[in-house]
């Protein structure tokens, strides 16, 4: 009996811990009234302006 071998690997599976976090997406928040937005990929924060207040937002954690 020889046991060789590795046993099983079950590796892998390198958390995407529950939907949305950081990566490429993120938020967008407002700095003057505290909306917050979907960041866009490839779009900077801020490019886009707030809906409510019109001020450039800026990238939230
Ligand atoms: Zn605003």
């Amino acid at each position: 009996m020889s046991r060789r071998g590795r046993g099983g690997g079950a590796g892998g599976g390198r958390g995407r811990g529950g939907g949305y976090g950081l990566g490429p997406g993120g938020q967008c928040v407002c700095p003057s009234c505290g909306y917050t937005a979907q960041h866009i990929v490839g779009q900077p924060c801020y490019s886009m302006k707030c809906p409510n207040c019109g001020s450039p937002m800026t990238r939230g954690s």
